[in-house]
């Protein structure tokens, strides 16, 4: 067993270290400094002005991630079968049963799921044991739910999976199009950019494509609200205008692309006038025709398009109606000018570089025998796969048919995250042998794990991670490994030396993976007859120490071009055979799934402001938790009205694979017939609140990434027999009410709790159970049978312990100063007479609901400044308690607020 030594030791007392590494949340790739005492405390986390992805900024998750790093939180040694275990025998208990079902089943009957936060070097090392040694390509990731049908576009286009355009580009271009993508709150350092980039050049135009009016519409000059799924017939549209109005780069497209006329004749054939493009879309014709104006007359175009174009059954014919655009005008690869698909993930770019994705090998490579044989020479082994293997709904189908007998799944939760997820959590449940690595102590998936392993988190973890626009930078560890958990390659490595492979996974260190996967990259590249755009040949012999130094750049990255490569294509040279760009014909088609008279509503799904993902993170910060704390359903007031749903009651969704239950919240952002949930909640941190189990599971034919955005769905109200919330400085376990959903808060946990059948008397009981101590409490106690109405307060001496407030309808107090008696922990002996009114005495500061989640300002506190005309602009507020200073991403709140 390789013994792992670890540079970062402790530094003399009382000297601070300074360790520059990247964000562990989305895409953008930011950079971040710290500041770590000699007892590895952060002391400063701030964003690194140098690092071109985000010249110092950092949103409002990235500046919180030094509140993440939770002690408590964390899976801490290895388990198995629910006993604790040593390393030593997790990892034979793996080798030998993989070996046993393998001899017995054959190697088709093990996979591998991994996830776009797992460092490169992990992926690496996960891909070459299970395609080059194990000998099938059953290895699959979450970022096939992210941007799958974006790789597919690409290779069908470019022959590779090429990002041509960089983030530099952004402030160059005179149109910035931001196509399914909600950047204010998903990707909002580069938001900030696209901001500061319009500010400096009024003249620049934003254009924002989707169904829902985000926050992202803000700065847009035009917003087209199309219909769910028609994007491919407004690219169509667009590129039948850009030829009528001989607005095309007839040089461009004859010197470096082909099948330029069998892509305008499908565009063409289904086209028609600009009147029928705006009625198939949902949109004014006169919008419409500004957009396509707009685009035509200006050279320096950014198509910017993330998971609203991606998480569809025709997602990858979307990607190429945009490429197509561009390919026809020649707006690629030049400054200001190209398409930017923008990444969920922290590394899903990285995953994609090693062969994450099922469907290809390692190094952008391929299943053609030239390239499985390249591979295989480089990697001397004789059982290389021979075939792409299950992509990530084909891979959770074949485990629930039996026909996947052991699944080891690597920090992602695909019980939660997956569409039918039910039918997923339930497979899972069935499987004869699920393995999960993960830095967390809960999660659905790993809930239902045989063999848990503790994986290295965020600040343990060193290697690189690749952004959007092909840039890899350092992630470095800059504390100790909590507990007995291991970084992931190194696990990987030790079950593959267990399995008979020792001789090809002796890595010692990172930097060992990482300079393997850069000569991969340049083995036989460009001496084959294979041209490959991944390509690291001028790091290939890179040292320990250069790696640690290594600073952030674009690949390519050749001897010829070491300094990397910012924009590609803009001279033609495409990795296809005859170095051609490939127009590709798009039809227009449909989402698979239709709504029905059963499921009249289209369910769109995504991510909000200041949480991650599954939350294991974020849902740690009390600051980020105030933001938006439940699952919510936003719906326009016609259709609330028409379903008899109102505003801030819970309703029940239903679609034909699931349930969730979410908060209704009625505005005029969403469509008529569309309804919006959040992704983030778990079945760790709610009763119903996971959106997974809604959503259908159609995919698309080239990219097999699921539809998350467009789902048939009805709602209902949960006609609860009352609701309400609870405040407690202890967790409480609320399983058996039909709704509760868990908010961490600064010094206590917040439940909002709803029931159709529990008594009020169970409640009380239930509540009571489990007081800590109980004898030592004195209480306060309130009801009223006729409307359901309990209220609890719990004191520990001059302190507040727990106060629970439910009634029959939802007028309910305000949650914000009660949790303030917690956060603060006051002395609430002259409060306990009033306290069960919920009200603060007159004359005690109530902030309000959190605006900004960077300084924790509230509303009240805004509303109060603005109504006595201290603060009239943004600025002025910033100035005044600095909302909106750091991050940025609450100004269009402030801005609505000022309204
Ligand atoms: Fe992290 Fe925010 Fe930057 Fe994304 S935009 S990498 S979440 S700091």
């Amino acid at each position: 067993m390789t013994t792992l030594i670890f540079k970062e030791a402790n530094p003399p007392e009382n000297i601070s270290r300074h360790v520059k590494t990247t964000c562990a949340y989305c895409g953008v790739g930011c950079g971040i400094n710290i500041e770590v005492s000699s007892t590895n405390e952060i002391l400063s986390l701030k964003g690194d002005p140098e690092h071109p992805a985000n010249y110092g900024r950092l949103c409002s998750k990235g500046s919180a991630l030094g509140e993440t790093l939770e002690a408590s939180s964390r899976l801490l040694y290895p388990e198995v079968f629910g006993q604790r275990t040593d390393w030593p025998n997790a990892i034979s208990t793996i080798a030998d049963s993989l070996k046993k079902l393998i001899a017995e089943h054959g190697p088709e009957s093990v996979a591998f799921y991994g996830s776009g936060q797992l460092l490169t070097e992990d992926y690496y090392v996960a891909n070459k044991l299970m395609k080059g040694f194990i000998g099938t390509a059953n290895i699959d990731t979450n970022s096939r739910l992210c941007m799958a049908s974006s790789v597919a576009g690409h290779k069908r286009a470019f022959g590779s999976d090429t990002v041509p355009a960089c983030y530099d580009d952004l402030d160059h271009a005179r149109l910035i199009i931001l196509i399914g993508a909600n950047s204010a709150w998903c990707h909002p350092v580069l938001f900030q950019r696209i901001t500061r980039a319009k500010e400096r050049n009024p003249a620049l135009k934003i254009v924002v494509i989707d169904p829902r009016k985000t926050t992202t519409c803000d700065i847009a000059d035009l917003h087209l609200p199309i219909r769910s799924g028609t994007d491919a017939k407004l690219f169509n549209g667009l590129l039948w205008y850009l030829t009528e109005q001989d607005k095309l780069d007839q040089d461009y497209i004859k010197r470096y692309t082909e099948g330029f006329d069998d892509a305008l004749s499908a565009a063409g054939s289904e086209t028609g006038s600009l009147a029928a493009v705006a009625d198939y879309c949902g949109i004014d014709q006169v919008d419409l025709d500004t957009f396509y104006r707009w685009y035509a007359d200006t050279t320096e175009v950014m198509s910017l398009y993330s998971q609203g174009v991606n998480q569809s059954s025709s997602g990858t014919d979307k990607v190429n109606a945009i490429l197509n655009c561009h390919l026809a005008t020649g707006r690629i690869g030049k400054p200001g000018a190209g398409p930017l698909s923008l990444t969920g993930q922290p590394n899903a770019m990285g995953g994609r570089e090693v062969g994450g994705l099922a469907n290809q090998l390692a190094a952008h490579m391929h299943f053609s025998e030239e390239e499985r044989g390249l591979v295989a020479r480089f990697w001397g082994t004789e059982n290389i796969a021979s075939r792409p293997g299950l992509t990530a709904v084909e891979l959770f189908d074949a485990l629930a048919e039996g026909k996947i007998k052991a699944l080891w799944v690597m920090a992602t939760n695909p019980a939660f995250s997956l569409p039918n997820a039910d039918k997923v959590k339930q497979a899972l449940a069935n499987c004869e042998l699920l393995i999960v690595s993960d830095c967390v102590a809960r999660g659905d998936t790993l809930d239902l794990a045989h063999i848990k392993l503790p994986a290295a988190g965020w600040s343990e973890k060193d290697g690189t991670v690749t952004n959007s626009e092909r840039r890899i930078s350092r992630q470095r560890a800059f504390r100790p490994l909590s507990g007995e958990a291991k970084p992931d390659w190194w696990i990987l490595s030790e079950v593959a030396k267990a399995m008979g492979f020792a001789k090809h996974f002796q890595y010692q260190s990172a930097v060992d993976i990482f300079r393997e996967h850069a000569r991969l990259s340049a083995f036989e590249n460009h001496q084959t007859g294979i041209v490959r755009d991944f390509n690291l040949s001028a790091l290939i012999d890179i040292s320990a120490e250069q790696y640690d130094l290594f600073e952030p750049v674009q690949w390519p990255l050749t001897t010829d071009q070491p300094e990397g490569t910012q924009r590609l294509f803009a001279q033609g040279g495409f990795f296809t055979k005859n170095q051609k760009a490939r127009f590709i014909p798009v039809n227009a088609k449909p989402p698979r799934a239709k709504p029905s008279d059963k499921f009249p509503l289209i369910l769109n799904t995504g991510r909000v402001r200041d949480q991650w993902h599954s939350m294991t993170r974020t849902g740690l910060s009390p600051r980020l938790n105030l933001h938006k704390a439940e699952p919510y359903l936003e719906m326009h007031p016609e259709d609330a009205q028409r379903y008899m749903l109102h505003q801030g009651e819970l309703a029940v969704v239903h679609s034909e694979w699931g349930t969730m239950l979410a908060r209704v919240h009625t505005t005029t952002d969403m469509l008529p017939g569309m309804v919006f949930v959040p992704m983030h909640w778990t079945g760790i941190l709610s009763a119903k609140g996971r959106m997974g189990p809604l959503v259908n599971p159609f995919v698309d034919p080239y990219s097999f990434q699921p539809e998350n955005k467009h789902t048939p769905v009805r709602v209902s109200s949960l006609e609860s027999k009352w609701q309400g919330f609870i405040l407690s400085k202890q967790a409480l376990e609320l399983n058996e009410l039909n709704y509760w959903v868990k908010i961490k808060g600064d010094g206590y946990y917040r439940y909002e709790i709803a029931d159709q059948t529990f008594t009020l008397e169970q409640l009380e009981a239930l509540i009571e159970k489990q007081l800590k101590n109980k004898e030592a409490l004195s209480w306060q106690r309130q009801d009223d049978p006729a409307r359901e109405l309990l209220r609890l307060a719990y004191f520990r001496e001059d302190q507040l312990e727990l106060v629970c407030m439910v009634q029959k309808d939802s007028y309910l107090p305000e949650r914000d100063w009660l949790a303030g008696l917690f956060t603060r922990q006051e002395d609430v002996t002259a409060l306990r007479s009033t306290l069960l009114s919920g009200k603060p005495p007159v004359g005690t500061a109530d902030t309000g609901k959190q605006i900004c989640a960077c300084f924790n300002v509230g509303e009240k506190t805004l509303k109060t400044l603005i109504a006595s005309k201290q603060a009239t602009t943004v600025e002025a507020i910033g100035k005044a308690c600095k909302a909106g200073t750091n991050c940025g991403a609450c100004i269009p709140e402030l801005k609505a607020l000022l309204s």
